[in-house]
């Protein structure tokens, strides 16, 4: 890798603000945004409509051979379909989250992801892009909030879309739990803070906060 490459992997538990921050920091720096966790959810919306269940493996790897995602301009292609908008759903996120723990999808979406990275200097969200994806990240930062800052963000994104009728807080706050108990928990790079990876806990920052630190300790290491 040549010195002059720059990539950021930003990864933390769903809800810390990453891709919202991600978004903001790579275009501040000129470079591009990937959103892993959007590759995810569209695997877990196309074996959902297909009707293949996580512990069907067979299926899983059948409905993978058969799969394109894409990103153009900003928006996310499931076999040149935009799914941007039905992939953020509670039902796409638990989908997104069980089968994201089976080897052949994590090998398909990391070797994209790989591609990418080595393709153009990124800003990359996930759970395992410091620990996985880009070991060499030139920097790496871990974002946090506590559980119930996240339920209350996801909540409100929710409401903002008109995608929370019959939905609780309540409900938004235990998924969150359980979505952060199985990504921690899965044998298969698991959500963790990369040894070098800088930790910001997002619970009591402002948006303009967290970007401005990212982007203060980009600056320090591209010099
Ligand atoms: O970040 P987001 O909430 O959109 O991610 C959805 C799910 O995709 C996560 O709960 C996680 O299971 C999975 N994921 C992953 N590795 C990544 C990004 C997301 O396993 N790099």
């Amino acid at each position: 890798m040549s010195k002059s490459r720059f990539r950021i992997a930003i990864d933390g538990p769903g809800g810390a603000g990453k891709s919202t921050i991600s978004k903001i920091v790579a275009a501040r720096l000129g470079l591009e945004y990937v959103d892993t966790g959007a590759m995810y959810r569209a695997i877990g919306l196309k074996l959902t409509e297909e009707g293949v269940n996580p512990e069907d493996l067979d299926g899983v790897e059948r409905v993978l051979g058969h799969t394109r995602i894409e990103f153009s301009d900003g928006r996310i292609l499931l076999d040149g379909r935009d799914v941007s908008g039905s992939i953020r759903t509670p039902e796409v996120s638990k989908a997104a989250s069980s089968f994201s723990r089976i080897p052949c999808v994590r090998k398909k979406l990391g070797d994209l992801q790989r591609i990418m990275s080595e393709t153009s200097d990124v800003v990359m969200d996930g759970r395992d892009i410091g620990t996985n994806v880009i070991k060499d990240a030139e920097l790496k930062i871990f974002l946090t909030a506590d559980p119930m800052v996240r339920a209350q963000r996801r909540f409100r994104e929710l409401q903002e879309k008109g995608k929370a009728v019959g939905v609780t807080l309540e409900m938004v706050y235990q998924d969150i739990c359980q979505r952060d108990y199985q990504d921690t928990h899965r044998e298969l790079n698991p959500l963790s803070k990369a040894e070098d990876a800088v930790e910001i806990d997002t619970s009591h920052m402002t948006i303009p906060d967290v970007t401005d630190a990212i982007v203060r300790l980009a600056e320090e290491r591209r010099k």
